[in-house]
């Protein structure tokens, strides 16, 4: 049966606290998967939805970006129970038309949750906010497209329009849309890589020459040592746990890094096998190493110490050959770390001697490593170098372009990396663009364009007048929510093209449009045809994706529609680029993928292969670097303790088990025991007591940055197991604690993983 959308909104006061689970997926994940699937989409949708979900035949999962097995080794059910959620989120019965938007002001809406807006359904119609209006109202797909050329063409220079990108959007929408931001005349393409592996790609770029991961499935299943790093796999890329469990069961050792003891990481109860059901399901992590947050290139700094003088001895610890083969800058990187002041290490880590040495032995035991992170690592000040130091290590030992070896960056957004393949970036490379201006004779600006954080400041200051977001929840994803809710205020025009409705429509400029595409799940009839989109995933495989669903509404408009018509709109009939073709057949804009993008060639025939194709990655396929020294790269860099003031606290913002990204699927993070509400902040027992606090006592989150105090309201605290002086909160409630100007060295990515804080009784002075 199909539940109805909540007529009331959270009510905090319903929260309550236990015990965190020991184990994840099981049998209740199952459960839980199929009352989201049932009750939102209801039994027979999702029946079809399900069984076409990551099957070779069906459509990819929007909940993350992780790898499907080979064709013939996927299962009936080739999902999981937050693959299950997003879809049901996206499939669901529930509709946002005319009616709700005359019901409900932007004003009355702005008071909602976004887990509220969300679970009111599919937006299934163009609507418009014009200048002045209290409601949003239906709009006609031409007066829409008509309205942003508008806009577009009375600018006096493309600069002051930005397209933002999230990284849902498919390989095809993706090069159009960057074709045609680069018709118009900029470079403005921010997207959500830039808040979220930005940082991994410029490390990976600068060291070995190619910014993606550098394993295969196959790698990881073959592993003996997998690393598992700022990275919380149980709820952010649950089939992760399911590769985990073959390398465990091939001999693979697992070491977890992480300020939290996520269950995800210690526990697998594998719902396609009996263990998992009626066993106690398969222990992961042989050591949990619960380092203090921003800890992880001290503690790296420390591994490569070890290592390097581990090989003075004379032990076999380093791969001589390789790096003599294929590296640049070893001697120079060991001379700085075997300098390294064991008691900066402490200080930095929270770890012991013995803990370090633990992870030190497991290093020098295994002749296959992979490192695997995510945004528990990215989202630091220092998270470009700590990136390169894993690198570092990874070299020094030669796990690289080896079976069962490899750098392994775990992308959140199912398409977030196919989108950067396809050239969504501020600053792609001039041979990129000199090969889009070859084939659509056109000419692409050369100047790098805004990234997500100089967006915001562009839009705070005045220099923006029309932001475009294709999809994505812009204000609540990015840092400081306020000024970014200010900031959008400035804009002539704000557009959105969304499925759901969410806080970023409510934080609008002058004029505003939500226009809805058609989702992943839906069939896409465009042109009068079944069409087919494309994605890459975290370990650069690339496969066609076809949604089964019978769309939600027939206003609805492919995001490849949207994007030529909008071309069409605003460069006119006879601009020299084909929007008209590609947008009536998408294996147009396929032609132009292979000879645009290297390693695209023959696209169309390499992804009618069943599962698709993987593209090159010559680190991984040839152990050859194409870095400007032709080999891979040692990077030594320096180490600083964040040193945090005396009654402050560490906090890193989260995702409860029960969301993806801002989209809120429910209220109950049962792996931290948390349920009914999300307002809670977890410290370390001692920390409570010395603050004195007790558990369950109300606070306010305070960080404080360049003079200004920033404060989220009336929090619950909860002891939790985590190092000393360190914090965690679900964002985006707390997103309004990171500064916009507190970000990442070199990648400017938001560092929301080390906000300084104070805990402050609820609505008390600071
Ligand atoms: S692991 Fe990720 S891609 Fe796979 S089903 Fe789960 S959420 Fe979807």
């Amino acid at each position: 049966m199909v539940k109805p959308p909540p007529t009331d909104d959270v009510d905090e006061s319903a929260l309550r606290v236990g015990p965190p689970a020991e184990a994840a997926a099981g049998v209740t994940g199952v459960r839980v998967a199929l009352e989201h699937a049932t009750g939102q989409m209801g039994v027979p949708r999702a029946a079809v939805a399900l069984t076409k979900l990551n099957q070779v035949d069906g459509f990819d999962c929007q909940g993350c970006a992780w790898p499907d097995p080979a064709p013939g080794e996927r299962h009936h059910a080739e999902f999981c129970e937050n693959g299950a959620k997003a879809v049901a989120e996206e499939a669901t019965q529930a509709h946002v038309g005319a009616d709700f938007f005359a019901a409900h002001s932007v004003e009355e809406l702005r008071g909602r949750s976004e887990y509220w807006l969300g679970k009111q359904g599919r937006i299934v119609e163009p609507v418009v906010l014009r200048p002045g209006a209290s409601h949003y109202e239906p709009i006609e797909w031409g007066e829409a497209f008509a309205l942003v050329a508008e806009h577009l063409n009375a600018l006096d220079d493309p600069d002051r329009a930005s397209f933002y990108t999230s990284g849902k959007a498919s390989n095809e929408t993706a090069f159009v849309y960057q074709l045609f931001a680069r018709s118009f005349g900029t470079n403005n393409l921010p997207d959500c890589s830039n808040m979220c592996h930005e940082s991994s790609g410029d490390a990976l770029h600068e060291t070995i020459g190619v910014g993606k991961g550098s394993v295969t499935l196959d790698d990881v299943h073959e592993a003996e040592l997998i690393v598992v790093m700022g990275q919380n796999p149980g709820t952010n890329h649950p089939r992760m746990l399911s590769a985990l469990e073959v390398a465990k069961r091939n001999g693979a050792r697992i070491v977890s890094i992480n300020p939290l003891r996520e269950p995800g990481t210690m526990r697998f109860k594998n719902p396609q096998k009996p263990r998992g059901v009626i066993g106690k399901g398969t222990e992961l992590a042989d050591l949990h190493v619960p380092v203090r947050i921003n800890g992880d290139l001290a503690l790296f700094q420390a591994i490569g110490k070890a290592l390097v003088e581990a090989h003075d001895r004379g032990e076999e610890v380093l791969d001589d050959d390789f790096i003599a083969g294929h590296t640049v800058g070893f001697e120079r990187w060991a001379d700085h770390v075997r300098s390294l002041d064991p008691d900066v290490v402490r200080r930095a880590t929270g770890l012991d001697e013995a803990t370090v040495g633990a992870v030190v032995e497991e290093f020098k035991r295994s002749r296959r490593t992979v490192i695997c992170w995510a945004m528990g690592i990215t989202q630091h000040k220092n998270a470009v170098a700590t990136i390169k130091e894993i690198v570092n290590v990874a070299l020094a030992q030669g796990n690289i372009g080896e079976r069962g070896a490899g750098l392994c960056p775990v992308r959140g957004h199912s398409n977030v990396q196919g989108d950067r393949t396809m050239g969504i970036w501020e600053r792609s490379p001039d041979w990129f663009l000199d090969r889009v201006d070859a084939e659509f004779s056109i000419t692409s600006p050369r100047e790098h364009g805004l990234d997500t954080i100089a967006t915001i400041e562009a839009l705070r200051d005045g220099h923006l007048d029309v932001f475009f977001a294709m999809g994505g929840n812009f204000v609540s994803a990015a840092p400081d929510t306020a000024v970014v809710e200010e900031a959008m205020g400035n804009a002539a025009l704000t557009v959105h093209v969304a499925t759901k409705l969410n806080r970023s429509h409510l934080a609008h400029g002058r004029t505003a449009l939500i226009l809805p595409p058609l989702g992943r799940s839906e069939k896409d009839m465009t042109g009068g045809q079944l069409q087919r989109i494309t994605v890459e995933d975290s370990m650069s495989a690339v496969h066609a994706s076809r949604g089964p669903l019978e769309p939600a509404s027939e206003m609805l408009r492919s995001e490849v529609d949207i994007v030529c018509s909008l071309a069409l709109a605003t460069l006119g009939e006879d601009h020299v680029v084909p929007w008209d073709a590609m947008r009536r057949d998408y294996t147009e804009i396929r032609k132009r993928i292979g000879r645009v993008v290297p390693g695209c060639d023959g696209y169309e025939e390499l992804v009618d292969r069943p599962g698709g194709f993987t593209l090159p990655h010559p680190p991984r396929d040839s152990r050859t670097f194409p870095t400007p020294q032709g080999k891979a790269v040692f990077s030594p860099s320096p180490l600083e303790v964040l040193e945090v003031p005396e009654g402050h606290l560490l906090l890193q913002t989260l995702r409860s088990h029960d969301q993806f990204n801002t989209t809120i699927y429910g209220l109950d993070d049962r792996y931290r025991g948390v349920t009914g509400g999300r307002r809670v902040v977890f410290v370390h027992p001692t920390d409570l007591r010395e603050a004195g606090l007790a558990d369950g006592d109300h606070v306010d989150l305070v960080s404080v940055w360049g003079g200004v105090e920033r404060r989220v309201h009336d929090f619950r605290v909860v002891p939790y197991d985590q190092p000393r002086g360190c914090a965690a909160a679900y964002y985006p409630e707390t997103n309004p604690l990171v500064p916009l100007d507190h970000m990442a060295d070199g990648s400017r990515q938001p560092a929301s993983k080390s906000v300084v804080i104070r805990l402050v009784p609820r609505g008390g002075q600071s």
